[in-house]
This record gives structure tokens, C-alpha cells and sequence, in this order.
């Protein structure tokens, strides 16, 4: 796959291994919580998958065939919720796993919804503001059926943004035939988005890094941090770690890596980045993805695509703290040579959640028609993830397990209770 951060591409088989990671992740944390392995054949792949054909007329007159799905986990705590990536390298096991995914991170801050996730294959960079617009009207005709505001809730994700959003909420209520704003997450401001959604996820990652670091007993300021991918997660929370008096030492996007042991001019760089997060283009002296990973740092964020640090640099990350802001960059046996080597290592499931609890908000918001100001986004995204980050470390040192799965035990107990409540199993 052309990543976000463009370090490696993701074949077949590597998806297959997140999918199968996963579910071993699920089935360990099924067993420690004593549950029948039939919960385990439930929560292991999506209820329901929707493969979906979108023929776009593209602006030269051909008319180009698009492949798209959407993956709804499991619905019996409420409808499924989950973002939408436009990226060439989606395949049907990739949004799967995304989608199991967003039930644990729904499960662990506690929201009202299981997980959703859906993708299109197709490389955004490559196509006009108007393609787009067709292409993502297109997704929401084609899986109108199996959406909706009390069904499953989409959002952005890799390569979608709030204008893709507004898109999909104009198409979905001219199919609805009223305003539904609570259709989709992520929307601009003037169409009932939140405040401080568009910061959301780096925001709840700063929320983990700083409670990581004081059990770890390392001060933010002046902390050395390698952010690995530009994207809306990497440079928001670039810029929140700066701001909070870390030096941000390292950054990445699709094309390399910049490095200064000084501290990099993060209002400089933010300034600088297009839209899909690219940035090192504009610098000879750069360095590689690889060596970026392993830079000396307390603080080190994978904020870009799956599988990045793997059994085969797991060894060689120098960071006291690794916090997953993209999803699923680390591989189970990297988790495990990390915990080893005592670098404390906070899930993607947990730290990447902040995203989802401000879609929450915002559906609350446009649900009740009320609009919250910045500042109680703010304090409520911060009480969640303090609260969530503290019960998976405490769940981590009493059960004697990882901070993933610990993770996963928190995440995946309340659909597994509402699943049982239902009389599903
Ligand atoms: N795509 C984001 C994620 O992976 C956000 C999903 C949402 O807001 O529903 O968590």
C-alpha cells in the first residue's frame, strides 16, 4: 500500500496478518474474562460486509469503476460507528479488521456504539475535487441501505477530511429526504460538526502521552518526541506536543523523514504541509522512515499506517514510551520484544480513541440539536480518556498483562455483555 506516510507497502498478507492479530488479541482477552469460546466465533469477524461497485464519471469523460466497502462489526451495544478511508491499498480484510477495531475503541471509552468501518480503493491525490465529490456521493447511494443515523455512523479517516463528510451528509438526507446531520461524523462547523473534532484524535493521544509519561516518570517538557506521519493525527499532535514544551525531534510523511536533535520548527512545517500531509519534499537533507523509528526519544508516535515496527526493529526503537496514534502499527511480536525490553507501550485502541468520543459528541450534538462550545468538548474528550487510559493501565499491573491487552479486555466486555443480554449467545 502507498502509505500515509509512504515507509512500506502493505501486501495481501500483511493485511491478513492484522485481521489474524486481532483475533488472537480478542481470543486471549475472551479467555482471561472467562467467556465461552462461542462469544469468540461472534465477536471475531464483522456481523455484516457490503462490497460495493461505484461507477464515477470522471472529468475526461470515461467513466471508471469503483470498488468500496463498508464492515459493521457488531451492533448490540447500538448502531456501528467508524470512519471512512479513500486510499489505494484497501482491501476487504483491511476495513474487517478496522472495524473490530472501532468496537474495542467504543468499548473502551464507553460509548454507545459497536464498530463500523468502511473504505474505498482508490488513490485521492490522483483525482479532481469534483471526482471526488462523485466518487464519495456514489459510496453513500451504494450502501444507503445498511447506514443511517441510528444504524451505523460513518466518519473520516486515511484521506477523507470534513468536505468529503459534508458530501456524504448532503447525498444520504437527499436520499432521507430530511436534514441528517446525524448521519456522519466529522462534517464542517456550519453543517452541525463539532468543535474540536478535527483535533480530536490528537488530542486524546497528547491526553495518553501525558499520563503515560508521569507513570513513567518523564517530564513533557523538554521531552525529545518522534512523530512518525504528517497526516491530521501526526501534525495536530506535532504541534499540541510543541505547544506543551516537548521537542519534537522527528516527523515523517508519504517521502521521508526530517530530523534536527534540536527540536523542529513545527509552525514552520504546518505551515508548509499540503493537504494529505507532505512536507519533507521541500528538504534535501532527510532520512528515512527506518531511521526516523529508530531515533534516540522518550516519546515515540507511529501516527501513520499498520505494521511499522515489527520483530525485525523491535529491538532497535530507542523510545521510553511508544503511544500508537495510527491504527495497528505495531505487530503482536513487536509488542511483545517492547513490553519486554520495559518501554511502555499504550494501544492504538485506547490512545487513538479521542477521535471517536468527539464523533460521539457531535452526533449527541446534532441528535439534540444543541451546540457545545470548545471548551466543554475539551474538558469532557479529556475526563474519557484520562478515565480510560487509568482503567486499562490499572487492568494491565492487577492481571499482569500488556497495556494491548488490557486494551482489548476493557474493549471488548461491554459488547460482549450486551451481545449476551440480547440472547445472542
Ligand atoms: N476514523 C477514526 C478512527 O479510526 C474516527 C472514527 C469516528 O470518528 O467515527 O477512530
Amino acid at each position: 500500500m502507498v502509505a500515509e506516510n509512504g515507509t512500506k507497502k502493505t501486501n495481501q498478507e500483511e493485511t491478513n496478518n492484522v485481521l489474524k492479530s486481532t483475533q488472537t488479541v480478542i481470543h486471549k482477552a475472551l479467555e482471561k474474562l472467562g467467556y465461552p469460546e462461542e462469544v469468540y466465533e461472534l465477536l471475531k469477524e464483522p456481523l455484516r460486509m457490503m462490497t460495493v461497485k461505484i461507477p464515477v464519471r470522471m472529468d475526461d469523460g470515461s467513466t471508471k469503476i469503483f470498488t468500496g466497502y463498508r464492515a459493521q462489526h457488531n451492533d448490540a451495544v447500538g448502531p456501528t460507528k467508524g470512519g471512512i478511508r479513500f486510499h489505494p491499498g484497501v482491501t476487504e480484510t483491511e476495513v474487517k479488521a478496522l472495524s473490530i477495531w472501532m468496537s474495542l475503541k467504543c468499548g473502551i471509552v464507553d460509548l454507545p456504539y459497536g464498530g463500523g468501518k468502511g473504505g474505498i480503493v482508490c488513490d485521492p491525490r490522483d483525482m479532481s475535487f469534483r471526482e471526488l465529490e462523485r466518487l464519495s456521493r456514489g459510496y453513500v447511494r451504494a450502501i444507503s441501505q445498511i447506514v443511517g443515523p441510528t444504524k451505523d455512523i460513518p466518519a473520516p479517516d486515511v484521506f477523507t477530511n470534513s468536505q468529503i463528510m459534508a458530501w456524504m451528509m448532503d447525498e444520504y438526507s437527499r436520499i432521507d429526504e430530511f436534514n441528517s446531520p446525524g448521519f456522519i461524523t466529522g462534517k464542517p462547523l456550519v453543517l452541525g460538526g463539532s468543535h474540536g473534532r478535527d483535533s480530536a484524535t490528537a488530542k486524546g493521544v497528547t491526553i495518553c502521552i501525558r499520563e503515560a509519561a508521569k507513570k513513567q516518570g518523564i517530564q513533557i517538557e523538554g521531552a525529545r518526541v518522534v512523530v512518525q506521519g504528517f497526516g491530521n493525527a501526526g501534525s495536530y499532535l506535532s504541534k499540541f506536543m510543541h505547544d506543551a514544551g516537548a521537542k519534537v525531534v522527528g516527523i515523517s510523511d508519504a517521502y521521508g523523514a526530517l530530523y534536527d536533535p534540536n527540536g523542529l520548527d513545527i509552525d514552520y512545517l504546518l505551515d508548509r504541509r499540503d493537504s494529505f500531509g507532505t512536507v519533507t519534499k521541500l528538504f534535501n537533507n532527510t532520512i528515512s522512515n527506518k531511521e526516523l523509528l529508530e531515533l534516540e526519544c522518550d516519546i515515540l508516535v507511529p501516527a501513520a499506517i499498520e505494521n511499522q515496527i515489527t520483530k525485525d526493529n523491535a529491538h532497535d526503537i530507542r523510545a521510553k514510551i511508544v503511544v500508537e496514534a495510527a491504527n495497528g502499527p505495531t505487530t503482536l511480536e513487536a509488542t511483545e520484544i517492547l513490553t519486554d525490553r520495559g518501554i511502555l507501550l499504550v494501544p492504538d485502541v485506547l490512545a487513538s480513541a479521542g477521535g471517536v468520543t468527539v464523533s460521539y459528541f457531535e452526533w449527541v450534538q446534532n441528535n439534540q440539536g444543541y451546540y457545545w462550545s470548545e471548551e466543554e468538548v475539551e474538558e469532557k474528550l479529556e475526563k474519557i480518556m484520562v478515565k480510560s487510559f487509568n482503567s486499562i493501565y490499572d487492568t494491565a499491573q492487577t492481571r499482569r498483562v500488556d497495556m494491548r491487552l488490557a486494551a482489548y479486555m476493557v474493549g471488548v466486555r461491554k459488547m460482549a455483555e450486551a451481545s449476551r443480554f440480547r440472547g445472542w449467545i
